[in-house]
């Protein structure tokens, strides 16, 4: 079966066709300016073409997919029919939803109320999905929520020690993010290991532009780094990650800025990019770092660092761990970073062969044979558990 897989940002939007079960990639693309001209570019897996379309709503960028996906020249189905099944990735599903859902208006209701919670992403997730019905109105729908894999920690785990009122009015605890991508590394690490994914204590490090990291006790999300919103935790591209919390009054009155500012600060100015001054990116920190950058090289440190605390603590919440994985952009390339976030960890059991670390975005064992806790690199692939979730709620 073919699914179709969307993934709608606030002014973009990804999509993939997968032939299921095998997990192919049919065809790819993304709209982006979404709102401002608009712009496709779709790829075959043969070629890639870019129109210039307008894009005035993601429902222009929603039609614009399925002409692309059936065009005589350089499409790759002959009629929308040969879809069977849509998966959409949702960001926030609060406390309600705790698994992937077939979509109907309950299902969209509940994301248009944690609006509040996901302001820049649920609002586009929620049009992407009313668009793909009005078009696909005989095609079953699946959320797959980046929230969901997460709500199996322990209140003492998800819950900021705040007045309790702040809980049950206004919802504020740890949700985490990044779910699908944790469930999909923490399963198919157990798979590549040989062993039960619920005899397993896992730890998932999910290290790209955004980081979290997730302890996984039997097949169940026990702890993660990102909190009520994805800045908290380790410092990230260009993103804070945890800090006092004082410090944002105390900027405020010192830099006479409003909360927003206070808020566009921590999210676009801080982390790696804020420490550096050079960029958000590992592979330029990378490089400035080995020419003698001082700042460079402290981004970086600070980020292995931070990483290799999470790793300690959650060995700590787990009594154990058998398991590390590595993903994402930065823990599925960076040989630097994770050799980083392991070094001195020799004591709990974890131990890595630089030779094997050098590996870039493959399945590959990186710890010793002594090492207690096996060390893994497994690349993430968030379209296709999107996909497999899908067929797995849809395929009668
Ligand atoms: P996103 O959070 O945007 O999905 P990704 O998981 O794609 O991020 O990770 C993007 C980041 O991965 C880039 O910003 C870059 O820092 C890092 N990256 C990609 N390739 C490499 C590489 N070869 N070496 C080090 N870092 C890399």
């Amino acid at each position: 079966m073919k699914v179709l897989v969307i993934n709608c940002g606030s002014s973009s939007l990804k999509y993939q066709l997968l032939d299921m079960p095998k997990g192919d990639v049919v065809a790819k693309g993304i709209c982006e300016r979404i709102g401002i001209d608009g712009q496709l570019v779709h790829n075959n897996m043969e070629t890639k073409t870019t129109w210039s379309i307008p894009m005035p709503t993601h429902g222009e960028a929603i039609m614009s997919v399925f002409k692309a996906l059936t065009d005589t020249e350089v499409g790759v189905i002959s009629d929308l029919s040969e879809i069977a099944a849509v998966g959409h990735r949702v960001l926030h599903g609060g406390e309600e939803i705790t698994q992937s859902v077939v979509i109907d208006d309950h299902v969209i209701d509940v994301i248009d109320a944690h609006i509040p919670l996901g302001p820049l992403h649920n609002p586009a997730n929620s049009l992407g999905i009313k668009e793909c019905r009005k078009l696909l109105p005989d095609v079953p729908q699946v959320a797959v929520f980046d929230t969901a894999f997460h709500q199996t920690m322990p209140a003492k785990a998800y819950m900021y020690a705040l007045p309790y009122e702040m809980y049950e009015k206004h919802h504020i605890r740890r949700y985490g993010f990044h779910g699908t991508s944790h469930m999909y590394v923490s399963r198919r690490c157990a798979e590549v290991d040989g062993r039960p994914f619920e005899d397993l204590k896992i730890i998932t490090c999910h290290l790209g532009n955004g980081s979290s990291i997730s302890a996984v006790d039997h097949g169940k999300c026990v702890d993660t780094t990102m909190g009520l919103t994805p800045l908290e935790g380790t410092p990230m591209g260009t993103r804070c990650g945890s800090i006092d919390p004082a410090i944002v009054k105390f900027i405020m009155d010192k830099e006479n800025m409003t909360a927003d500012q206070v808020d566009n600060l921590m999210n676009k100015k801080s982390g790696v990019m804020g420490i550096s001054g050079i960029s958000s990116d590992f592979r330029d920190l990378n490089a400035a770092a080995n020419e003698g950058n001082e700042r460079a090289k402290l981004a970086l440190d600070m980020f292995c660092y931070s990483v290799k605390k999470y790793i300690g603590s959650y060995m700590a919440a787990m009594g154990g761990c058998d398991c590390i994985a590595f993903t994402a952009g930065v823990g599925e390339n960076d040989s630097v970073v994770r050799a980083g976030a392991v070094e001195g960890l020799e004591f709990l059991g974890v131990k890595i062969d630089p030779e094997k670390n050098k590996v870039r975005g493959e399945e590959t064992l990186i710890s010793t044979p002594d090492s207690k806790v096996k060390v893994y690199i497994i690349p993430t692939n968030e379209e296709l558990a999107i996909a497999q979730e899908t067929m797995r709620l849809t395929a009668k």
